[in-house]
């Protein structure tokens, strides 16, 4: 089940190996560069054939069975829940819950969490490079309980300022919500700092760990996370399943978010009572499949090494950031690669993202165009769509190479000098 690497560095041929779709020519015949994987991580065989086993070999529903499968679909749901809960460093497994995504992680915190505890004049606090998933659920509870949001400002290269985080985080805040990786900006947030910080003023810190999740070793105890939330997608594992952390005496202390069958202990004509966690935010039929190969997409990162897996991806980010600036009229947003994760963000003057988006597909190279579901940091930067580049293990300075080669000749067909 592990992946196939050989040599001390990455070997990222073997990695490749690994990933079926990467081999693939595209219909134009043009050989795939992969650049998106902030939007979606492709997946290796590891995963693909465990979803597959789950589904051949032992599916049913989980919880359910009293029959063999059943007994078996148990078992692995609860070894993945343990190696989920071992690879962020949980205290136990059951404070790991199964969602169906990062966004669906945070609507959780905010509706079992915000509703009960957060009240009128008490404070979130947010910045301006988070994901919409990780904004817009805290502007609908600030709504709901008169609460007010706060936001820490960024620096012009796009780090959060921590020298004004005093003015924003202090004792009326109860919740700061970052994200441990920017979508777009790459920028890696100091979370010790924050985290300090908030808990100082005893405030909790909820992370967003969809970007951070396959490139940052994070551990939730060491440190003193709150709340974590992460998508399986992005992670080289199956779509649809996502996972939220909480320590144990927050989720006791929230109320369920969605209610229905499995979270239940006891249910009467007028009330009910709640199951154990953490069955009790785990309400209807989990993606079950999806769940049990988070096993083998943690496990498969964790083969590999985070260090090595930042080794090789921070030298296709210097490689990329070299090229494009050397590129007339590209402008790169965010910091410099030593405080950033592997996206590259940028825009061409005199070229919309959209358009030269679809001139780098022509030459085979695909990355994302848009706002990245970051409004207002696009607002921020005065614009409304960026062309986004993001790498991941399995991407070689060979695909860099034909990112810049590939926006050189876009420059060309629109006749920019
Ligand atoms: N937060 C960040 C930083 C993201 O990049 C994304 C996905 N683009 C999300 C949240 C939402 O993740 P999902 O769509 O898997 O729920």
């Amino acid at each position: 089940m592990s992946p196939t690497v050989a040599r001390e560095s990455l070997d990222v041929e073997a990695i490749r190996s690994d990933f079926p779709i990467l081999h693939r020519p595209l219909p134009n015949g043009m050989p795939l560069a992969y650049l998106d994987s902030a939007a979606s991580a492709q997946k290796p065989r590891q995963v693909i054939e465990k979803l597959t086993a789950c589904y051949q070999e032992f599916y049913a529903n989980a919880h359910r069975g009293v029959y063999q499968f059943g007994v078996r679909i148990d078992e692995e749901l609860d070894a993945a829940r343990a190696a989920v809960q071992q690879f962020i460093g949980a205290a136990e497994p059951e404070e790991v819950i199964f969602t169906s995504g990062t966004t669906m992680s945070i609507n959780l915190v905010a509706a079992a969490w915000g509703r009960k505890f957060l009240s009128a004049g008490d404070e979130i606090v947010l910045n301006e490079m988070e994901h919409h998933s990780n904004l817009v659920p805290w502007q609908q509870l600030a709504r709901e309980r008169q609460a007010r949001l706060q936001y820490i400002p960024l620096t012009s290269d796009g780090r959060l300022d921590l020298n004004r985080l005093d003015e924003f985080l202090t004792d009326r805040t109860k919740l700061v919500a970052v994200t441990a990786m920017s979508n777009v900006l790459g920028t890696i947030n100091p979370l010790d700092k924050i985290i300090a910080k908030a808990h100082q003023h005893g405030a909790l810190v909820l992370v967003d760990a969809a970007q951070s999740a396959p490139h940052l070793h994070g551990n939730v105890r060491e440190q003193n996370i709150d709340f974590l939330a992460f998508s399986g997608h992005k992670l080289f594992g199956p779509s649809g399943v996502g996972i939220l952390y909480g320590r144990r005496e927050l989720l006791e202390a929230m109320d369920p978010f969605l209610t229905g069958g499995g979270m239940i202990d006891e249910v009467r004509r007028d009330e009910s009572t709640w199951a154990e966690l953490p069955a009790k935010f785990e309400a209807g039929t989990l993606p079950v499949a999806q769940a049990i190969a988070m096993k083998s997409a943690v496990e498969y990162v964790e083969a590999i090494g985070f260090d090595r897996i930042a080794d090789h991806e921070r030298r296709l980010l210097t490689q990329a950031h070299q090229q494009l600036a050397d590129i007339p009229g590209l402008q790169i947003h965010g910091p410099d690669p030593e405080s950033k994760g592997p996206i590259v963000s940028f825009s061409v003057d005199g070229l919309h993202p959209h358009d030269l988006a679809q001139l780098l597909d022509q030459k085979g190279v695909a990355v994302r165009a848009g706002h990245h579901c970051t409004m207002p940091l696009h607002n921020l930067l005065g614009l409304t769509a960026t062309t986004r580049a993001s790498f991941a293990c399995y991407n070689t300075t060979a695909e860099v190479d034909a990112l810049a080669e590939a926006v050189r000749f876009a420059r060309k067909k629109f006749r920019l000098a």
